[in-house]
């Protein structure tokens, strides 16, 4: 197991998050929870936060990536660590302008942005709607004209670097459905195409060359491919960018495959990237940006734990074992969607070494309905308490309501404290948008 001063394993021999005990965290609020660690997700938003300031006088800002992990409460964590945050729908601004987040500190994503979403981001007087398709710069400049307002946007920029987890790769054609490509010539013709609008404002470029990635030299490529076309647009067009958002991507720890955690290593991200921003405006005499990051997974993800309660297990001899739980894809799809890995304890019996190997099934109709696969545990029994790690990101964000099962409530902890910050769903709330037109009655 990771080290992570949030968790631990406490003298009764339960796991312990954020100082609450887990096994009486999943007999007060039920299972299967979602707990979220409070003090992790604000040490995370300091770390990035500090060093800015640290290794770019201060001169740039934290955007937390909020479709990691929505909801009223995380806005106001957020807003209280005074960092910013992305959005990619008219659900995450409503919902953050409902937590009365600071709209200027707010920048809005998507590659198929409504016009609805648009007016609502124009309207809120959202800092930055970053731009991906020409139409989407007509429609935003008529918007803009009919309300007669004026709107700062970034160009979402293909840099040809892809990265992976592990591995990155530097491609002249990436199929991707982001961003306009530097190596095609699109993003050169965007950016002329952009200056010609009079009520949007080309403050410079966004790009997000992946998540989950460890490479801190893939960072440092995408920002060098990102300067020296900011230099090629001054040349040809007088157009010198102010704001560069690099967007997200940190791997965080899901399994000991992954790279072990501590904050100085998300630090050494920022560091990669600062530096190379610093060298190549320096070597193109250009301006320093103002600097924008988007971290959403390494903020929120390894702050959660998911509880659940161990209910049927099936040995197939010579096959696998099977350990059943009370939730599944409903509340973490990321398995059914690509295999992602985790590590799994049992909470009740966190001191018990693990003996055998198995695969954590939901308990949905659907065969590729896995928790997690090849996970070490102790004997599990009906009753036990397991708790998978690094839930944080991506699971409640992603939940549905599949054979009708119920999204499990989020639990905040702090200093052994816990509170709803999302409340149980009801049968009734499956029901309430139901109808039955006349003719059925
Ligand atoms: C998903 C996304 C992020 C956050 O990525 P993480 O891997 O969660 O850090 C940031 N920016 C954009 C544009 C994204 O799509």
């Amino acid at each position: 197991m990771n080290v992570r001063k949030t968790l631990k394993i406490n003298k009764a021999g339960h796991l312990e998050i954020g100082g609450a005990d887990a096994v009486a965290l999943a007999q007060q609020f039920g299972t299967p929870v979602y707990v979220m660690d409070e003090t992790y997700i604000r040490d995370m938003c300091s770390v990035y936060r500090e060093t800015i300031l640290k290794e770019y006088n201060g001169y740039g800002m934290v955007l937390y990536a909020s479709k990691a992990f929505s909801c009223t409460a995380i806005y106001k964590i957020v807003a209280s660590e005074n960092i910013g945050i992305d959005v990619v729908s008219g659900g995450e601004i409503y919902t953050a302008m409902k937590a009365g987040f600071p709209a200027e500190k707010v920048c809005m994503h998507g590659n198929n942005k409504t016009l609805a979403e648009l007016q609502l981001a124009v309207r809120y007087g959202v800092g930055e709607i970053v731009v991906d398709s020409e139409t989407e710069i007509d429609l935003l400049e008529q918007l803009c004209e009919e309300q007669d307002k004026n709107q700062n946007i970034l160009l979402r920029i293909n840099p040809g670097v892809e990265a992976h987890t592990h591995h990155f790769i530097q491609t002249a054609k990436t199929d991707s459905k982001f961003g306009f490509s530097i190596a095609d010539g699109s993003a050169e013709k965007i950016t002329k195409y952009a200056l010609t609008k009079k009520h949007l404002h080309l403050e410079g470029y966004h790009c997000h060359i992946g998540s989950q990635i460890f490479e801190k030299q893939s960072f440092a490529l995408a920002t060098e491919k990102m300067i020296s076309f900011m230099a090629r647009m001054r040349d040809e067009f007088s157009f010198e960018a102010t704001v560069l958002n690099m967007g997200g991507g940190y791997g965080i720890w899901y399994t000991d495959d992954d790279k072990k955690s501590s904050c100085a290593d998300y630090a050494e991200y920022l560091h990669a990237i600062c530096d190379t921003i610093k060298s190549k405006t320096s070597e193109y005499g250009l301006r320093l940006p103002f600097l924008l990051i988007e971290p959403g997974r390494s903020i929120v993800g390894e702050a959660g734990v998911t509880l659940y309660t161990v209910g049927a297990t099936k040995e197939i001899p010579g096959i696998k074992k099977y350990v059943s739980v009370d939730g599944g894809m409903f509340d973490n799809p990321r398995y059914a969607l690509y295999q992602a890995k985790y590590t799994a304890i049992l909470a009740n019996r966190a001191l018990e070494k693990p003996c055998e190997v198995v695969s954590v099934a939901g308990k949905c109709c659907e065969s590729g309905d896995i928790v997690c696969a090849n996970v070490a545990l102790p004997v599990a029994k009906r009753g036990d308490i397991l708790a998978v790690l690094s839930t944080g990101a991506y699971n409640y964000s992603m939940a549905s309501n599949y054979n009708r099962n119920l999204v499990p409530p989020v639990i905040l902890v702090k200093d052994g404290k816990a509170d709803y910050i999302v409340k149980p769903q009801t049968y009734d709330d499956l029901i309430r948008n139901d109808v039955i037109p006349d003719r059925l009655v």
